[in-house]
């Protein structure tokens, strides 16, 4: 096993047509450590998937989505003649796409089976590209090593079995080629196809890296580096040169979307560092995430995470009564609902869950709360924004001033913080939450 391996991930935008693809290549030409690449789907395509998804479509939208994919893949193919083995996997895939997309389904089993194509058919051009700019690239179906449980739309990987494959079936292809491989996708232990969620390509390279034993993961997007916000909201947002471990989690958890939420924890446990770069703009710099506790406590960021459901789930018997957080948890750990915020009171909890939109498969189902209608009143709010001030060692009586100030603008529905000195989070109103951001961004990260 080597351990100066690389494993770079391109995401949707530094795929999007030829020129930003071979800007990406020409990244990978100039780096020799790079063995392995993750790519996502070309912008635009898992959307456009995520639609045909939808069993409810007009046979026209159908195949406006049909063809939405193919006007992107052949924008690109017509600045390529691919080599007999990638025009092979090519046609054969496409072919297959035409099938599976002209299926009117629910079954989520099905729809993994869709949203694989926009990731299959990328890694094939790509692989082209770089064999262009005469970089010794060779395909490689990710399903064979990156293994995961059956919960389609949001799998869940199994690591050691990722490990075990990939020691077997990619490891040993690495000193001979750069293999270009999907993210996103996986395959369960029958060997259905499965997705990780939207985003999910940077948690793929991450969790590749940890199955390789690379030295770090090079996740190249259209921003140069992870910022104090968004940039694309805040005009003085600035690009953050090193975050530890924890602050990026933090960060990435609470709604900053260049990094999808769980990418920090299969680096964090096998001490890969993590770096965010622009594919547009390689000599830029970028980000180090790295395991040293952070040089610079204090608030850090600020991220937001839209589309919130504040759930309130209100009973009677919790006054004394024990056991009735355990079983609202016990319900929604098995409708694998993930909880983001909590508050109690004494007859109460309050949780908020994410409701994405163009996610591939809804958070919170009928089933749930049908199971917890049983024995609580149950609130739906829904149209909340959460929140988060990230850093270390955060300190309300260092920022109360200004947080206050922030607090009395605006109408805050919910604050959490304590669990973590990570961050400090608060809940809006969807309509108010830039607003809140620029405001905060002001007031502590800009003096
Ligand atoms: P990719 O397609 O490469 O995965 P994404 O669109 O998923 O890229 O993520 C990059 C985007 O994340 C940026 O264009 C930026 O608008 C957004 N973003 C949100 N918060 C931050 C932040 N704190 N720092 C940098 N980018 C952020
Ligand atoms: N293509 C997938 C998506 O758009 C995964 C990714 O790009 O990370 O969600
Ligand atoms: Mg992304």
């Amino acid at each position: 096993m080597n351990s100066s391996y690389v494993v770079a991930k391109f995401g949707g935008t530094s795929l999007a047509d030829y020129p930003a693809m071979q800007r990406c290549a020409q990244i990978i030409h100039d780096d020799n450590h790079v063995r392995l690449v993750a790519v996502s789907a070309s912008a635009g395509v898992t959307n456009h998937l995520v639609a045909l998804s939808h069993s409810n479509i007009s046979a026209d939208e159908r195949q406006s989505h049909i063809d939405g994919v193919l006007a992107i893949q052949n924008n690109i193919l017509a600045h390529l003649t691919l080599e007999a083995d990638l025009a092979t996997v090519f046609s054969q895939t496409l072919a297959e796409f035409e099938r599976c997309a002209a299926i009117i389904s629910t079954n989520e089993q099905h729809n993994d089976e869709l949203l694989s194509f926009g990731e299959r058919l990328s890694s094939c051009l790509f692989s082209q590209v770089l064999r262009d700019v005469g970089v010794n690239a060779q395909r490689f179906d990710v399903r064979t090593v990156l293994k995961t449980d059956a919960h389609f739309g949001k799998a869940s990987p199994n690591v050691a079995a990722t490990k075990q494959a990939a020691e077997v079936h990619l490891v040993p292809l690495l000193d001979d080629a750069v293999i270009v491989t999907q993210g996103f996708i996986g395959s369960d232990q029958h060997g259905r196809t499965t997705t990780l969620g939207r985003g999910g390509s940077d948690y793929s390279a991450a969790l590749l890296a940890e199955a390789v034993s690379a030295k770090s993961v090079h996740i190249w997007t259209d921003v140069v580096g992870i910022f104090s916000t968004d940039p694309r909201l805040c005009e003085k947002a600035r690009p953050i040169a090193k975050l530890s471990f924890d602050e990026a989690a933090e960060m990435a958890t609470f709604g900053a979307k260049v990094l999808h939420p769980a990418t920090i924890l299969p680096a964090s446990r096998a001490g890969i560092s993590v770096f965010v770069g622009s594919s547009r703009e390689p000599h830029q710099g970028g980000t180090w995430i790295e395991k040293e506790k952070s040089q610079h406590p204090g608030i850090r960021a600020v991220t937001q995470r839209k589309n919130q459901i504040l759930l309130t789930l209100k009973s009677p018997e919790m006054l004394l009564a024990s056991g009735f957080l355990a079983r609202v948890f016990t319900i929604l750990s098995e409708s694998n609902i993930s909880v983001d915020l909590v508050t109690t009171s004494e007859i109460s909890v309050a949780l908020t869950l994410d409701n994405a939109p163009n996610a591939s498969r809804p958070e919170l189902d009928q089933a749930c709360l049908e199971r917890l209608s049983e024995f609580c009143h149950v609130t739906v709010e829904n149209n909340l924004t959460l929140v988060a001030l990230v850093g270390s060692e955060i300190q309300l009586r260092q920022h109360e001033m200004n947080l206050m100030q922030v607090l009395a603008d605006f109408n805050i529905r919910m604050i959490c913080h304590g669990a973590s000195k990570h961050n400090l989070c608060f809940l809006v109103e969807q309509t108010e939450s830039d607003a809140v951001v620029q405001s905060i961004h002001r007031r502590l990260l800009e003096a």
